[in-house]
């Protein structure tokens, strides 16, 4: 049986180190600062704003939501984010995902200044990933990266499957992963024969929001599994794995809730601090 990949008690840990960051930082008379702006009334968004402003409150970071109504003008984001690109009292920003149909996401962060970019989606930020010369990277993909070197589980050579080629997961991840020498497949809703991709993966990270997708006979025995699925199936948080089958023939496995989802809250803010230390001189 595998063992679990403890995404919320490494947070934890991280989280600790990081209000040590902010208390010095705050002693030289400098706060972490950032805006998060919301645009709609989507459900999921409205709860994901509120843990980030509960998780930045509890690390002394100031977080200011801009919640604006689902008719929003495309002019009057980029007229914030202009307003908040040139306040020095602002270190970083950030548009949640998914925004209403009339307005452009791909418009709005290419208007964020990449040195404030906690998401590490503009355009510079995602070209400086695949060039390994990057100062802020998409906090789910850099919180799968800490949970693997947390648990001493090497890439190098490694045959790894990245299920999903969302901007915010897949490819970033893809990046950071052969950074350390592994092996990338990524596989996408096109992709026919998932099942012989993963049976010869030696890691395996699903993140397609699709319940249940992995299942114990696509997977070989001793297979590390991250889920960073978050699906509600009859009012219950479940990943896209079948954990309870998976889990007899993993190695590793992460839980859905608390695997990857404590870290990417974790890793937005740890983006947040390094941008604040970067903007004022600091390693
Ligand atoms: P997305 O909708 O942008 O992308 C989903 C990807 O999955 C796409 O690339 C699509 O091609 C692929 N896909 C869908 N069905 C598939 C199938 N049957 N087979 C193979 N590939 C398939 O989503 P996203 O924003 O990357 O999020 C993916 C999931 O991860 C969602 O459940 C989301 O809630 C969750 N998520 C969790 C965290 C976290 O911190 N745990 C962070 C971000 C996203």
């Amino acid at each position: 049986m595998g063992k679990i990949l403890d995404g919320k008690a490494l947070a934890n840990l991280l989280g600790e180190n990081l209000k040590e960051k902010v208390k010095n930082l705050k002693a030289e008379g400098i706060t972490p600062h950032f805006c998060v702006i919301n645009i709609g009334d989507d459900t999921a968004s409205k709860i994901y704003v509120r843990s980030k402003k509960r998780k930045a409150e509890k690390l002394g970071i100031i977080q200011d939501i801009y919640q604006m109504p689902a008719d929003t003008k495309q002019q009057e984001v980029l007229d914030l984010i202009d307003k908040l690109n040139t306040d020095p009292e602002i270190n970083g920003l950030m548009v949640q995902m998914p925004t209403p149909e009339q307005i452009s996401a791909d418009e709005l962060l290419a208007r964020i200044d990449p040195n404030k970019d906690v998401d590490s989606l503009t355009p510079a930020n995602v070209g400086r990933l695949w060039l390994k010369d990057h100062f802020v990277e998409p906090a789910t993909a850099e919180g799968i990266m800490a949970l693997l070197k947390h648990y001493e589980i090497p890439l190098n050579g490694k045959n790894v499957v990245i299920i999903g080629r969302s901007n915010i997961v897949g490819k970033p991840l893809a990046a950071l992963m052969l950074e350390k020498n592994a092996t990338i497949t990524i596989a996408h809703s096109k992709t026919q024969n998932l099942a012989s991709l993963t049976k010869r993966a030696d890691v395996i990270v699903s993140a397609t929001g699709e319940p249940c997708l992995i299942k114990a006979d696509m997977v070989k025995d001793g297979v590390i599994v991250v889920d960073v699925g978050i699906n509600r199936v009859n009012g219950k948080l479940v990943g896209d794995v079948d954990f309870d089958a998976v889990k007899e023939k993993a190695s590793y496995i992460t839980p859905v809730p608390g695997g990857v989802g404590p870290l990417t809250v974790q890793f937005l803010m740890e983006a947040v601090v390094n941008l604040t230390r970067r903007q004022n001189g600091r390693k």
